[in-house]
């Protein structure tokens, strides 16, 4: 036996990272043990932070030695518990947050290799000042990380336009359950050999592997943007909208929200300084956004031209075109801050055919109403893309809290009909802890039995966040 295999745990982990990097003071680990909603919350034996793809390599390698859990952990935003330990069994959590390097930036082939811990914005930014658009954008941006977007496959508010996080995707570098690397860090845009295995890591939300760093691609920086913001009678009118307008516009449509009433009285209520856009109330909203490469004014004179017809022929009730970027960041607040103007109720993220939306948030506003009568919803997200964040509380905060006591069973109503509408439980979020068990009855079975095979190839042990997804 070498000297190696008689030091403790602990301490190999330290040789490997530096012993700073080794957090154990309960104080110090807190943050990490505890999800974003502070839904869950456990120990686990240490936070480790390693500086680079070699080091991850490292503490994997160790930790499968001893058959202890990896947590991967980016900006600790998810909303599924995926990235906190489960107090389940011995678990480290792996901080990304020191893999923040831009490894290179290629304007010829539109592309950005960066490391997992980098922060989405600073991603955002680093294209921008090269003059190109890296599009992935949502609420948490200022935080959350590449890697944590990419193992959660992340949508946000331009999925419309260019995808989800998954789509932005050329090439990854993983560390593998074993403790190797798989360097397939390929910029290209044409490979087919094979099985395409960065698929495999992308949406898998840390159960096959730690995700180091990332090729995505970049696209033309928008010379222009239009952002209105329009009053409908209802989902449906929105909808109908949606296909209009891409008629009209094309591709250049690159978010299309729902904003129901309900949810903007919360924001007006609980967010300082907002206000209501439009004179009168309304009992829907979409804020859409229109951006091109080309002349500012001549954009927004044809989304003003394709809202006036809209209006002409009774499609929206009312709808203001921002004047300056500030009015534009006024109204996007309006949608983002929702989250945090009804932040504590039972949480719903799904999705259906886009022209199903319309019939999902009838059916399961009146199922609620009959289930659990008074009970508030808070509709709103990206119709789109078919995705609808279904939130469902009450006014009086003791039945609110009633309310979440006894969510599975509001959550079983409105999947209920989901599932009838052949939509998804989990359409931008991931399963992680919330939704492991849930899934199962409602992803097919063939479907559960190829994940576990997958699982069971790449992580036979199971050290790879175990207790999510499956
Ligand atoms: P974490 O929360 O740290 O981790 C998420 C999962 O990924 C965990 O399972 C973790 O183990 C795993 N993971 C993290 N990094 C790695 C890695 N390098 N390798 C392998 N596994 C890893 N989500 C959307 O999709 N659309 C939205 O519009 C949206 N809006 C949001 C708004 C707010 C205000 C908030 C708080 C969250 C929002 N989210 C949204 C959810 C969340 O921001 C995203 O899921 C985000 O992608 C998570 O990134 P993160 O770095 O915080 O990951
Ligand atoms: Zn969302």
């Amino acid at each position: 036996m070498n000297d190696v295999a008689h030091r403790s745990f602990l301490d190999r982990l330290a040789q490997a990272v530096g012993r700073a990097q080794v957090l154990t003071d309960p104080q110090e680990t807190a943050p990490y043990c505890t999800d974003w909603r502070r839904q869950y919350s456990a120990r686990a034996e240490c936070v480790v932070r390693p500086a680079s793809a070699d080091e991850v390599a490292q503490v994997v390698r160790l930790c499968a030695h001893e058959g202890v859990a990896v947590v991967p952990q980016g900006g600790n935003t998810g909303l599924c518990g995926g990235s906190v330990p489960t107090g389940t069994r011995r678990e480290i959590v792996l901080s990304l947050a020191r893999l923040n390097r831009i490894r290179d930036l290629d304007t010829l082939n539109n592309a950005i290799t960066v490391e997992a811990g980098c922060v989405l914005a600073s991603i955002q930014a680093a294209a921008q000042a090269s003059g190109r658009l890296f599009p992935l954008s949502l609420g948490a941006e200022g935080s959350c990380q590449i890697g944590g977007n990419l193992s959660t496959n992340a949508g946000g508010v331009n999925v419309l336009r260019y995808g989800n996080a998954r789509e932005q995707v050329l090439g990854l570098e993983v560390v593998l359950p074993d403790g190797r690397i798989w360097d397939g860090l390929r910029g290209l845009r044409k490979d087919n050999t094979g099985y395409d295995l960065k698929q495999l890591f992308l949406g898998a939300e840390g159960t096959l592997g730690v995700i180091t760093a990332a090729v995505l691609k970049l696209h033309p920086q928008p010379a222009a943007t239009a952002t209105a913001w329009i009053a409908v009678e209802a989902p449906q009118r929105a909808v109908e909208l949606l296909a209009a307008l891409r008629a009209r516009l094309g591709d250049r449509l690159t978010a299309f929200e729902l904003v129901s009433r309900v949810c903007l009285d919360a924001v007006l209520a609980r967010v300082p300084g907002t206000r209501d856009p439009l004179g009168a109330a309304h009992p829907w909203y979409v804020l859409a956004e229109v951006s091109d490469v080309g002349e500012p004014a001549a954009l927004a004179a044809s989304v003003e031209r394709a809202l006036t017809d809209s209006a002409e022929s009774g499609e929206i009730r009312d709808a203001t075109l921002a004047a300056s970027e500030a009015q534009a960041a006024a109204l996007w607040r309006l949608r983002e801050t929702i989250p945090e103007a009804q932040f504590r109720n039972v949480k719903h993220d799904v999705s259906v055919p886009v022209s199903k939306v319309p019939a999902l948030i009838d059916e399961a506003s009146r199922a609620i109403e009959r289930a659990f009568p008074g009970g508030v919803v808070y509709a709103f997200g990206h119709i789109g893309d078919g995705n609808i964040h279904y939130n469902v509380g009450a006014s009086d905060p003791e039945a609110n809290e009633a309310l979440m006591r006894g969510r599975a069973a509001v959550n079983a109503v409105v999947y209920e009909v989901v599932a009838a509408l052949g939509g998804s439980i989990s359409a931008e979020h991931g399963l992680g802890q919330l939704k492991r068990e849930e899934i199962r009855r409602h992803k097919d079975p063939l479907e559960l039995e190829l994940m576990r095979a997958l699982k069971k190839a790449l992580d036979p042990a199971g050290i790879m966040n175990p207790g999510k997804v499956i």
